[in-house]
């Protein structure tokens, strides 16, 4: 029904007339608390999600996660069953794009502003709630682009796979992880929702190793300390030796194109306990903790793991009667595509036609499901969406201009990049 739209109408226009529409629809996906963990109404958002690419004329597919599956992998959480939405609109173009947002948003503390963190506000051109930034507006953006381009009659360049996925904010095996390897992906390029956000695209990440430490010690009464092997104070000892670990890591760099200099980095952390029966007048038999190994994406993550745990079994050696044992919690690549890559020169282009300003490409220290994309199907991918502020915190909010502007960009690359 070409000829009965309004004429000269783009899909900037189309997304400026509908901006209520838009909000609307972000309203609507945040009232459904999708709180992981544990994984609360998931089933609810997907068959919404599922809906809404349906009616845009997508081919779905709403993907239940096996149950012995998640038996093996989250068996506490059997009640609080998985899902992930793939939709495929086939334009009959020769290369795909994808677009891939979470749709899990972590849980809510703290007093906020607006009572609460599920019930949206829009307050001066920002609304508040869990999942605006964190990252249902990205969903919003997504769809919002692609009804654009719709009734506009606008036809991409690409055909479009979309992916709105489940644990993202717990560790993604189950959402992009599991769609990577197991969704029968079409997808040539990809761009996830979140990374870059503003003028900044996120060409890529840093990785992570989670490790646990062990130290066992040997229990003995409070009053006869020379009797046992204390944990804590071995563990101690342990730690200060990491900080020599902390200066070499430093001295390493990965210079992001925007001139902004990474390094690796630990965070020494986790439940610090003394164990079963660790009691004031008992020498601590056992004590743990956790290091959080940051990844450059120069570096190897298998290689950085093998390397801390080396360090800290002759650290362990060093220190007498200390014996540990270092097991991996898990990890996730690191990844990164150069600048120079066409679909950031494209990206880089529509940001700066919608925003008017110039763009930088950026680094993330966090990780967020790029990697999957980038490392598991070997396809550049970039990270963009609408962003925000209080990620993860009190009062999270985005700005609606953002939302819209995201969504434009979406268009327009579609309609610019030649792939
Ligand atoms: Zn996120």
């Amino acid at each position: 029904m070409a000829s009965q739209l309004p004429r000269n109408l783009t899909p900037s226009l189309y997304l400026d007339r509908h901006t209520a529409e838009l909000t609307a629809f972000l309203q609507k996906i945040i009232r459904l608390r999708t709180v992981n963990p544990p994984g609360e109404n998931y089933g609810a958002l997907t068959l919404l999600l599922a809906s809404t690419l349906k009616n845009l004329g997508f081919e779905v597919r709403r993907i239940p996660i096996p149950r012995a599956l998640q038996k093996k992998t989250l068996p506490d959480l059997l009640s609080y069953p998985r899902y992930n939405v793939i939709g495929f609109w086939n334009t009959g173009a020769k290369k795909t794009l994808h677009f891939n947002a979470h749709y899990d948003v972590v849980p809510v503390s703290g007093n906020w502003r607006y009572g609460s963190a599920f019930n949206p506000i829009i307050e001066r051109g920002w609304m508040y709630g869990r999942g605006t930034a964190d990252m249902k507006g990205a969903i919003t953006s997504i769809v919002f682009a692609l009804q654009a381009l719709q009734q506009s009659a606008v036809r991409p360049n690409f055909n479009i796979e979309v992916s709105f996925v489940a644990d993202e904010e717990t560790d993604s095996a189950l959402g992009t992880g599991w769609i990577t390897q197991y969704g029968k992906l079409r997808a040539d390029y990809a761009v996830v929702g979140e990374g870059g956000e503003g003028n900044a695209i996120c060409c890529g990440h840093n990785g992570v190793v989670w490790l646990n430490v062990q130290i066992h010690g040997k229990a003995a009464h409070g009053s006869l300390p020379a009797k046992g092997i204390n944990a804590l104070e071995k563990m101690s000892a342990l730690v200060l030796a990491l900080s020599g670990y902390k200066r070499q890591l430093a001295r390493r760099t990965f210079r992001a194109p925007n001139g902004e200099r990474l390094h690796p980095t630990i965070n020494i952390g986790g439940v610090f306990s003394a164990g079963e029966g660790g009691k004031i007048n008992t020498v601590p038999a056992t004590a743990s903790f956790t290091i959080d190994r940051r990844v450059l994406p120069n570096e190897n993550v298998g290689a950085a793991e093998r390397e801390l745990t080396t360090f800290l079994k002759m650290a362990a050696k060093k220190i007498p009667q200390c014996r540990i044992t270092v097991s991996k919690i898990s990890d996730n690549f690191s990844c990164y595509r150069s600048p120079t890559h066409p679909l950031f020169i494209a990206l880089q282009a529509s940001v700066t036609r919608i925003r008017r300003q110039p763009t930088q490409a950026m680094v993330s220290t966090g990780f967020n499901d790029m990697h999957f994309f980038a490392q598991v199907k070997n396809i550049p991918t970039l990270g963009y969406g609408p962003g925000g502020v209080d990620y993860h915190g009190v009062n999270e909010r985005v700005r609606i201009k953002d939302l819209v502007d995201s969504a434009k960009i979406y268009a327009d690359l579609l309609t610019t990049f030649q792939g």
